[in-house]
């Protein structure tokens, strides 16, 4: 099939390159030329995503920042940015353009193309906002063209093997031509498909978040209350987790969770739910809690040190290990509390620094060496390198349980 993907980030640009994988004519386009230029050259990729730069080496795809290109697709995937403010509006600026310059395609469209949207939505918003866009090319949905709401689950870090071993393909569609055309797309995944409407599959993503988003939490608070009893939650995961209606998945006690999805999707739903009238405490708590673990590991500094003109390390500012995403990163909390508390901050990561630097330029780029150097030693991403250094005489808070870090001189788990 021809398969447009508007938009080349991470979801955009992993889902371009298995398309093409799996014998696609793929044509990736972005507003950014400069990142498409590294994707042509293969060279500096925009991300880093584990496999990624062998894929594209192995595979063909066109990239321009032409929607003429896009025209005579059998599917056009729209992958934009959205994001949302604290209360969970949903900044939908970048998908009301591609949705407007995708109807300027439609307009020249000769075939049946289906548009399906992998961007984050609200619950009702492909009905509500992007059909209407589409349908200002003179076009009927249903009818001239399709439209699919396909959720996207990318787990990045193993993005590529997550989308080629994927647990579902969730086929939201507006009608049942549509929903065909996406689900032979997928047919050589080998993975589950279950087709629905577009409001159920865009309430699948955030509620599939929110679950997550809520046992991190869950455990996390579990953690803290055995922090002041003095049990091991990590012991008390793993007896936990040995019972299969529970899984041992999602049980890690610590910072919480960060990235460009768990918070957000929580956030939007959370609105989507009080535009209704209901008011989603549960939600609510989850999110609360989560922004309150982060800052654990300055509390727990303050017990050992006097912040204020002293020099912090971080180890770790990746929202997790094996991506340079740092969106929603609890790292960028707690560099902000430590700058605001007077300390100067030291940072390492392998992957991360430069995206970190653009967000939070007040911090000092070090090596590992430099940041253990420091008064003391914060870990925030359990990146695998962390569990082979030298902590010894240190002072270490621990937000991810880095095992070898005990040895240091204190050692303070956040939730142990
Ligand atoms: P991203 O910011 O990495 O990439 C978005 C890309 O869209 C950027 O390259 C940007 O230049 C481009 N863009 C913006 N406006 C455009 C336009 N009008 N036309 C063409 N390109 C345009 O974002 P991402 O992480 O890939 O996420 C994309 C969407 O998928 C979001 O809605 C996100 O919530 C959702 N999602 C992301 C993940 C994830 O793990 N990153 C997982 C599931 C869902």
């Amino acid at each position: 099939m021809k398969i447009s993907i508007i938009g080349a980030g991470y979801v955009g640009l992993i889902s371009g390159a298995c398309f093409a994988k799996l014998g696609h004519d793929v044509v990736l386009i972005d507003i950014d030329a400069d990142k498409l230029a590294t994707i042509a050259k293969k060279e500096d990729l925009p991300i880093h995503e584990e496999g990624l730069q062998e894929l594209l080496e192995e595979v063909h795809i066109d990239t321009s920042t032409d929607y003429g290109k896009t025209v005579d697709s059998d599917v056009i995937f729209v992958c934009v940015g959205t994001t949302a403010d604290e209360n969970g509006n949903i900044f939908s600026e970048h998908l009301i353009n591609a949705a407007n310059d995708i109807a300027g395609v439609l307009k020249k469209q000769q075939k049946y193309c289906v548009v399906a949207v992998k961007s984050t939505v609200g619950p009702g918003m492909t009905e509500s906002l992007v059909i209407p866009l589409l349908e200002k090319s003179g076009r009927k949905a249903g009818k001239d063209f399709g439209i699919c709401m396909s959720p996207e689950f990318l787990q990045e870090g193993r993005g590529i093997y997550h989308f080629m071993n994927p647990s579902r393909i969730i086929i939201g569609e507006y009608d049942g031509r549509s929903g065909d055309v996406l689900e032979r797309l997928h047919q050589s995944l080998k993975a589950p498909v279950m087709r629905a409407s577009l409001r159920t599959a865009e309430m699948i993503k955030l509620a599939s978040n929110a679950f997550l988003a809520t046992k991190i939490s869950f455990i996390n608070e579990i953690g803290n209350i055995c922090k002041k009893l003095g049990i091991d939650t990590y012991e008390v995961a793993r007896g936990m987790g040995l019972d299969e209606r529970i899984g041992n998945k999602f049980l890690n006690a610590g910072i919480g969770f960060g990235g460009s999805c768990l918070p957000k999707d929580l956030r939007i739903l959370i609105s989507g739910a009080r535009e209704t009238g209901y008011q989603p405490e549960l939600l609510r708590e989850v999110s609360n809690l989560n922004e309150n673990q982060a800052l654990k590991p300055v509390e727990l500094l303050k017990k050992h040190i006097k912040l204020q003109g002293a020099t912090v390390g971080i180890l770790g500012l990746a929202f997790k290990p094996g991506t340079d995403d740092i969106r929603d990163s609890r790292a960028i909390k707690v560099a902000e509390a430590l700058l605001a508390e007077g300390a100067m901050v030291k940072v390492y990561d392998p992957l991360a620094v430069a995206n970190f630097i653009k967000t939070c330029p007040q911090v000092l780029p070090a090596s590992k060496e430099e940041v253990l150097d420091s008064d003391a030693v914060i870990i925030l991403t359990e990146w695998e390198e962390f569990m082979e250094l030298d902590y010894r005489g240190k002072i270490v808070i621990d937000g991810r349980r880095i095992e070898k870090a005990r040895e240091a001189r204190i050692y303070e788990g956040v939730c142990w």
